[in-house]
């Protein structure tokens, strides 16, 4: 890929708030025309009519293969080409095992790990084409599990686990497999967990250090989508400094 991205298209998953929104934006200001993915698509459409450039707003579900396959062709329809997947959509219902709503747990799974096989599943002839980029935002929970963080841990390990895979299969073909694993990014996240004693303490959390915002983790997007295309950045963590 070249400096900036002109003439290239990306999708991004779970772009109608956070880092996905805020990733979109940012690859559209350098140069790319982005199809924007989620379930909210008033607010995709808001997002699409302040773009720097052509954007297409796309109703996705990313638990449903079929809206993930509809939202792929899309993409390509309008676009002609598909250069880079930002696989962001996700959920984190955080709660300790015992006695934990399973429900949560599959949505989480489903989200999070099936829905982001699903959609390089999808792209991946795409971008085999356009020798592309595949962007998995993963965690630093994908790294590192803790109490009441098993589940969203799992699937993060799981995305970790599949990227790999994945880039051993299709590097020689010269796709690009970016993992990033952001630490603490102050977003609607952590609204929906619905133990009241955990949410309070990811708020408890939030107010204690100097939160990571979503601008520094499209910043490592763009920045690892825009190398030389003989470099692969593969891995990028990245915490608040302020996080233990
Ligand atoms: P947000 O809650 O702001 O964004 C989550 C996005 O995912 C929304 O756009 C939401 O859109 C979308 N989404 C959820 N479920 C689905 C679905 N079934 N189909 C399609 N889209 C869906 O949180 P963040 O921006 O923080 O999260 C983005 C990613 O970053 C997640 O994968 C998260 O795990 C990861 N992350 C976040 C960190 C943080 O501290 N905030 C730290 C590390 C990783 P909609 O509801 O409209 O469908």
């Amino acid at each position: 890929m070249s400096d900036t991205l002109d003439g290239k298209v990306a999708l991004v998953t779970g772009a109608s708030s956070g880092i996905g929104q805020t990733t979109a934006l940012a690859l559209s200001k350098a140069g790319a025309r982005v199809a924007v993915g989620a379930r909210r698509t008033d607010r995709l459409q808001s997002l699409t009519q302040g773009a720097p450039g052509e954007m297409l707003a796309i109703e996705l579900d990313v638990t449903d293969l079929q809206s993930v396959k509809n939202a792929v062709a899309a993409t390509v329809d309008r676009f002609r080409s598909l250069d880079i997947l930002v696989n962001n959509a996700g959920v984190m219902l955080s709660s300790a095992i015992l006695g934990a709503d399973t429900t949560e747990w599959t949505r989480m799974v489903e989200t999070n790990l099936l829905g982001s096989m699903y959609t390089v599943h999808a792209a991946l002839p795409h971008l085999l084409d356009s020798k592309g980029a595949v962007v998995q935002i993963s965690s630093t929970s994908g790294r590192t599990a803790s109490a009441a963080s098993g589940v969203y841990a799992a699937t993060k390990f799981g995305i970790n686990a599949f990227s790999e895979a994945l880039r051993q299969e299709v590097t020689e073909q010269g796709v690009r497999v970016v993992v990033i694993e952001p630490g603490f990014v102050s977003t609607e996240l952590t609204s929906h967990i619905t133990d009241p004693a955990i949410q309070a303490a990811a708020k408890s959390m939030a107010e204690s250090m100097r939160t990571l915002q979503p601008e520094d983790i499209a910043g490592a997007v763009v920045y690892a989508v825009t190398q030389p295309e003989h470099v692969a950045v593969n891995e990028i963590l990245i915490r608040p400094t302020d996080q233990t």
